[in-house]
């Protein structure tokens, strides 16, 4: 850190979200150096800026989505629920058409377009831990999570020993942090889905995310047997014994995201101890026509939940905070306060960096989100934010203005 930008600058707008804390009208923000150095009510110090009619909240966190699948944006479109398979024939297909370089430039553009939503922490899977190299050397926070697929013995083993391979040869990042994806239970054999039991390490899972999986791995049965008989890839001894299992296995493991979880029975919150967390994509979810998600009632049990967009594949675009916006859209009821918790200290929470990002807390990251706000009144501030306004976002990441 360079000693120019030592020097102590203070904020304020309409609005400051901490997160951690009650919002503040007109509150300020004082950062210094890369670090928030204090976060006070109007009155105790006087800004260098003020933005106005705008919000001021902690950066914002997606903590799922697949860079590397950010050329796919239109292509394959999402199935009803019964054909979720078609979708994942789609993906295979578009996955086997790419060249690396137009992989690197996808999870490039990707990023990009993370960046300028104000995204300050992100959670990637990769198929080849690729985007590691490109999130490194960007101004963003993230887990790349090596994707790891295999269902019989050996593909198993094959992936297993190339996904510890890259997470113990990846180079070292400062804002960047390793982690493993096992797959699925359709797609990742029992001991795979077991392999994230080891202190400290961090794990993403696709999970219950369609009813043809929960017919799966309950019954042997439904559409994934012809689905994977199909690719080659179709052998039962390697299937987990129910969903459940994939969180009770790795009770004594490191942190764990389970992606979607959509059909994940309420009663298994009883298995999430407080280093596991969900990750619910709305707009993806939609675009799939699922039922509605169970979010607010393991969020009742306790479980933390937080959300991601998915990738292009399925999501319009990587706009977290327009999925935050989309929850509010659909279940009016729910407090805009926990929604803004989902796109900022859960996520950090969920991906293990909430000592240096999530909310605006003296000694954190400096890193923040200026969204412009309407010209109107709410009892609620929080609905301030979450209604749709156009205007630029701007974004300060470790006391830096992106431009
Ligand atoms: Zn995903």
């Amino acid at each position: 850190m360079s000693l120019t930008n030592q020097h102590c600058r203070t904020f304020t707008a309409r609005w400051v979200f901490p997160v951690s804390g009650p919002p503040l009208p007109h509150g300020t923000v004082t950062v210094r150096g890369d670090c928030i150095e204090s976060i006070d009510p109007p009155g105790t110090r006087t800004p260098d800026e003020d933005f106005g009619n705008a919000a001021i909240i902690p950066g914002l966190v997606n903590a799922h989505t697949h860079l590397d699948l950010s050329g796919a944006r239109g292509l394959i479109p999402p199935t009803d629920p019964e054909h979720f398979t078609d979708w994942l024939r789609g993906v295979i297909a578009y996955r086997r058409t790419r060249l690396s370089e137009e992989v690197h430039a996808d999870t490039r553009a990707g990023l990009e377009e993370c960046l300028w939503h104000g995204v300050t922490l992100l959670g990637d899977i990769s198929a080849d831990g690729g985007s590691w190299d490109t999130l490194a050397g960007s101004p963003i926070r993230a887990v790349v999570f090596r994707e790891m697929i295999g269902l019989s013995e050996e593909r198993a083993e094959a992936a297993r020993r190339a996904g510890w391979e890259w997470y113990a040869n990846r180079p070292t990042a400062e804002q960047t942090r390793g982690g493993i994806s096992p797959h699925a239970p359709y797609s990742a054999r029992e001991s795979l889905l077991r392999c994230g039991a080891t202190p400290g390490m961090r794990t993403t899972i696709h999970l219950a995310e369609s009813p043809a999986e929960m017919e799966l791995i309950m019954s042997r049965s439904g559409p994934f047997v012809e689905f994977l008989s199909s690719v080659g890839a179709w052998d039962p001894s390697g299937l987990i014994q129910s969903v459940g299992a994939v969180i009770t296995h790795n009770r004594t493991a490191g942190r764990f995201l389970f992606a979607h979880c959509n059909y994940l029975p309420i009663d298994d919150a009883r298995y999430f101890h407080n280093d596991m967390s969900i990750v619910y994509c709305p707009r993806t979810h939609a675009a799939f026509g699922h039922p509605p998600h169970p979010f607010r009632e393991f969020l009742a049990r306790g479980v933390r939940v937080c959300l991601g967009t998915d990738s292009l594949a399925s999501n319009p675009d990587l706009d977290i905070l327009a999925e935050a916006r989309f929850v509010r859209e659909q279940y009016p009821d729910f407090p805009g306060a926990a929604i803004l918790r989902m796109v900022t200290l859960s996520g950090a929470e969920a991906l293990g960096w909430a000592d240096d990002a999530g909310s605006l807390e003296p000694g954190k990251s400096a890193d923040l989100v200026v969204v412009p706000l309407p010209d109107r009144d709410d009892s609620d501030p929080h609905e301030l934010l979450l209604a749709d306004v156009p205007g630029i976002r701007r974004t300060l990441f470790r006391g830096e203005w992106r431009e």
